[in-house]
């Protein structure tokens, strides 16, 4: 396969060459699921960031000149290949990332589906044609913007890069990749399975880093376009600093992502979707259920939402948590969970970790119930396996409160009534609504992104309305016919 594995040292990746970066500062990548050091991760420098935007410059401008039908080839190619090889690369992304491999291959079949909406750009990214004046026509013609940037979080390190790239590449983009520093196998995989597909040297660069390398990337006047995944404190940064200079940018942010319960709600539907939906990729996903509004007597389905998650085997049913880092400020809020009037009715603390493997971060599901809407478990995105219950008397009042919150990634009722599914939908202030479904994700051909402070810019990186972010319009009007005397206004 590859050499993520044996490789001690992790290189960039320019000009289809693999680069040791010169830096003097590197940091560890650790096995989240037994603490144990994978490689050495350097970071690279802004003069490296530019070597490789000079390097893709070049390569992007003969990529440009060739026809869509055949740059979206290569995504037909690597979805072959990512699906030959899909146990292999959710294992790169558990020993990364501690996800179950479940979860993992999940996340790499979720890829393929981007890589199959890339391949399908032709279908869907012509331009538009119209006579608007005798014998005088419009066209649009769709152009490329060169290299762009391309910077991503720990918790998706195969799927994320991948709502992106075949989009920006299949436009006749360059793509320079900054992933995570906590999990950096995935991209080089990902330019692996590029290379192999068939893409020219310097159109796919890796180039790793922290923020450093973000700042660069914001500031570099030859990057056109950035987008960026990450926490919502990154994005606004990314987003204001990449904009004043000059670039295109769409930043998505964090969550604190809402479920209401209504008491004609399924229990037994609901309960297993809550419990899936909160404890998921052990919470560290934008998507993961945080707070639960249970409205008027639902004491039935949170009843059975504990028993399920009492029921969790940690380790197998729940994966690791990133660093030591994101394991302390998760159990922070439930330390402090009584000092903000609210009762911790699970702890995942005290969850048996006989199955985790030893060495590891790991935490049981837990439960804050009966928090205020103002208690830091209601107001804060934890990121991890917790859910904090907020009684309310009335579905406006859940409306209420999470309309409330800064936050508007996604937000899900469960209830038996159509009307009522309705009436959630059309009130609430969130970018994904979900129906009886907690984690209403992303899935092409729809396009998503979050509400309020879960996503800055316009535009979007993925589906349909990613095709005019990732590339910019020509209008030609053209009149060939001599004998039309008309001018442009008749
Ligand atoms: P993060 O914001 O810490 O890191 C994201 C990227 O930004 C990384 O590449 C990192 O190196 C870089 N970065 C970190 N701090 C920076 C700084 N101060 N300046 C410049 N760059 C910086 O996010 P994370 O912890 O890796 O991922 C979890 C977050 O991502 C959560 O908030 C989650 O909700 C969010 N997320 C959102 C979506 C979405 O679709 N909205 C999807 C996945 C994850």
């Amino acid at each position: 396969m590859s050499d993520v594995l044996t490789a001690r040292i992790l290189p960039n990746i320019v000009g289809g060459q693999r680069v040791i970066s010169k830096s003097f500062r590197s940091m560890p990548v650790t096995n989240p699921s037994t603490g144990e050091v994978i490689a050495e991760l350097p970071m690279s420098t802004a003069a490296e960031l530019d070597a490789a935007v000079k390097v893709a410059g070049v390569a992007q401008a003969e990529w440009a000149e060739v026809p869509l039908k055949d740059r979206v080839q290569v995504f037909y190619k690597m979805k072959a290949l990512v699906e030959a090889e899909k146990d292999y690369l959710a294992e790169i992304v558990t020993l990364e990332n501690g996800k179950t491999h479940a979860e993992s291959l999940g996340s790499v079949l979720r890829a393929v589906e981007c890589l199959e909406f890339g391949a399908s750009l032709p279908q869907i990214a012509t331009g538009e044609i119209l006579e608007v004046s005798k014998g005088v026509e419009c066209r649009t013609m769709r152009a490329p913007l060169g290299v762009t940037g391309i910077i991503t979080p720990f918790n998706f390190p195969f799927m994320v890069p991948l709502w992106m790239i075949p989009m920006s590449i299949g436009l006749g983009n360059a793509v320079i990749l900054k992933p995570s520093e906590q999990t950096p196998l995935s991209a080089l995989e990902i330019g692996r399975l590029l290379e192999a597909s068939g893409l020219p040297a310097g159109i796919f660069s890796v180039v790793n880093g922290d923020r450093e390398i973000v700042d660069a990337m914001c500031d570099h006047p030859g990057i056109s376009a950035i987008g960026f995944v990450g926490s919502t404190h990154v994005a606004r940064k990314v987003y204001e600093r990449g904009s004043a200079a000059g670039k295109r940018v769409r930043a998505l942010g964090g969550a604190k992502n809402h479920l209401v319960v209504v008491p004609d709600a399924d229990p037994e539907m609901t309960a297993a979707n809550v419990v899936s939906s909160v404890t998921g990729c052990a919470g560290q996903r934008c998507m993961a259920a945080s707070v639960l509004l249970a409205v008027g007597d639902c004491d039935h389905i949170l009843d059975l939402v504990k028993l399920k998650m009492e029921e969790l085997v940690v380790g197998k049913d729940v994966g690791a948590i990133i660093s030591e880092a994101a394991y302390e400020r998760i159990t922070g809020y439930l330390e402090r969970t009584a000092s903000g009037g609210a009762m911790l009715t699970l702890d995942g603390r005290k969850a048996s970790l006989a199955e985790a493997p030893s060495g590891g971060r790991y935490l049981g599901a837990s439960i804050i119930d009966h928090a205020t809407p103002d208690h830091e478990a209601s107001c804060d995105e934890i990121f991890g396996p917790t859910l904090t219950i907020i009684r309310c008397a009335t579905l406006d009042e859940a409306l209420a409160i999470e309309n409330a919150n800064p936050y508007g990634n996604a937000a899900a009722i469960y209830t038996s009534s159509g009307g009522t599914a309705q009436y959630f939908a059309d009130k609430v202030s969130a970018g994904m609504v979900g129906v009886n479904i907690g984690v209403p994700v992303p899935r092409e051909p729809f396009a998503f992104g979050g509400w309020n402070d879960s996503a800055f810019g316009g535009g979007d990186i993925t589906g349909p309305t990613a095709i005019d972010f990732w590339s910019r319009t020509k209008k030609v009007t053209t009149k060939w016919s001599a004998s039309n005397k008309a001018n442009w206004m008749s």
